[in-house]
């Protein structure tokens, strides 16, 4: 059962803020939600469930202590300061602490809010980095065919060699500061990169067998750049399984970099574009094999609002699905599945458990998979501390949170880690080679698609 939060005579007075107001030192565009922020009743539930509580062990980098700060702000005796702002950089956004706190305080998209506010004018970057982050999200991130270009480069530093030399020269170690450490993380987290998939693959693939439906599949960014082939066992399993499946090549990023880095405006028009795009075919679901697309899709409703007619934003959400959570309630049809003889412990996403309260349909899927084995890990839905860029701007805290990760994949023995983020998987397999460990990290739907019958499997193109 919730607790009712415990309101003083000033947060009533001040939950009367309406949208647009000034809320205290917080800019009026883009503040978070009062009513959210005055949930927290200071109880410490999720104190043993923060990671970066758990690597700092301070306060103010707890969820009760960034509830906290933002209370402070928005109730005007705190400026959005410096420690303010970086708090809400620290936070991984993983939403663990919302699974376990009585009053459901979200601290995760509250900080997502303060990030919005500091990079605003409040704590704008410096000259050059700002260029830079503009230059990502704005121009990069919402044009696929520019993300699809820029992987040439990666592609060709791995085929001519120059991957091999710089790893056997330790090259990287000479770099100042910890931009050799950061370098070397981002190399070590390349999987061997594929062409994207977006433009080989038909915009419908057609149902094998006895029609079930029609679904589309959301390609998201990293899927498509990173791991084309997992995208390419996703559709064809969900043909497999009796669905016809578009592919609508027009979709842009579904705008979760954007929300990391506080630019809502660039999401809010991404948001619009996939909606618009999506909701002009007939679909039974959106389906999609990325955690954090899946959270940021299925929080549209909330970004959008009063931006598109709600009706649009209800349909849109009522279709998205993970593709467990998909495959799972649709029943998955086993009879002519291939065992897969493997020994796996599944890495929960924060943003599928998390965020999305899904955990119990990827064990499913699991189970239903001939052959395929599962160890549970000690608190397999701790993060993994990749949290989009996080790893990257806290590299050391990234692999203190790390390390205990892969401290409990050592223990079940298993074969392999799997998971169903591809965040997640590039940091796992970091872990993995770091650590020098034979186990392997996956992405669950590349298992699944080893089981599928050779006739349901076409010829890569
Ligand atoms: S965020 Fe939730 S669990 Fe944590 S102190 Fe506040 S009310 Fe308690
Ligand atoms: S979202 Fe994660 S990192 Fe942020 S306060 Fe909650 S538990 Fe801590």
């Amino acid at each position: 059962m919730r607790s009712e939060p415990r309101y003083t005579k000033r947060d009533a007075e001040q939950a009367i803020h309406k949208p647009g107001e000034r809320l205290g030192n917080f800019l009026p565009e883009d503040a978070p939600s009062y009513e959210d922020i005055l949930q927290c009743m200071r109880c410490g539930f999720c104190l043993p469930h923060c990671p970066t509580f758990a690597i700092t062990n301070r306060e103010r980098s707890s969820p009760r202590g960034r509830a906290q700060l933002a209370k402070a702000v928005a109730q005007g005796e705190l400026e959005l300061s410096e420690a303010v702002c970086y708090e809400g950089f620290f936070c991984l956004d993983c939403r663990a602490c919302t699974t376990v706190c009585p009053a459901g305080v979200k601290v995760g998209p509250i900080m997502e809010h303060v990030r919005a506010q500091s990079r605003n004018e409040v704590h704008p970057l410096p000259p050059g980095w700002r260029q830079f982050r503009e230059f990502l999200l704005e121009y990069m991130l919402p044009n696929h065919d520019r993300l699809e270009d820029s992987m040439l480069a990666a592609r060709l530093y791995q085929r001519l060699g120059v991957q091999w030399m710089v790893r056997n020269s330790h090259l990287l170690e000479l770099a100042p500061g910890t931009l050799g450490e950061t370098a070397e993380k981002m190399d070590g987290m390349l999987p061997k990169l594929e062409p994207p998939l977006r433009n080989r693959v038909p915009e419908l693939v057609k149902a094998r067998g006895e029609k079930r439906g029609t679904v589309a599949y959301f390609i998201g960014c990293i899927m498509n750049l990173m791991y084309p082939e997992v995208s390419r066992a996703t559709i064809n399993t969900l043909a497999h399984q009796g669905f016809d499946v578009v592919i609508p090549k027009s979709a842009k990023c579904c705008g979760a970099p954007h929300l990391t880095e506080g630019d809502r405006e660039t999401a809010r028009q991404l948001g619009e574009h996939n909606v618009e795009t999506f909701l002009r075919w007939d679909l039974d679901a959106i389906v999609t094999d990325c955690a954090g697309c899946g959270a940021a899709l299925k929080e549209y409703e909330e970004l959008l609002e009063g931006r598109m007619d709600e009706r649009y934003l209800h349909e849109f959400r009522s279709r998205i699905r993970d593709v467990s959570e998909f495959l799972v309630g649709a029943g998955m049809r086993t009879e002519d599945l291939k065992p897969v003889d493997m020994t796996i412990t599944y890495h929960d996403p924060c943003h599928l458990a998390h965020a999305q309260g899904i955990a119990k349909e990827p064990r499913q899927l699991i189970e239903a998979i001939p052959g395929l084995k599962l160890v549970e890990m000690f608190e397999s839905n701790w993060c993994c501390g990749s949290g989009a860029n996080w790893g990257l701007l806290h590299p050391e805290e990234s692999e203190q949170v790390l390390d205990r990760k892969m401290a409990n994949v050592v223990k079940t023995e298993a074969d392999a880690v799997v998971t169903l983020n591809p965040g997640c998987h590039m940091q796992l397999a970091w872990g993995v080679r770091r650590s020098g460990l034979d186990q392997k990290a996956y992405h669950l739907m590349e298992l699944v698609g080893r089981s599928l019958p050779e006739e349901s499997v076409p010829p890569a193109s």
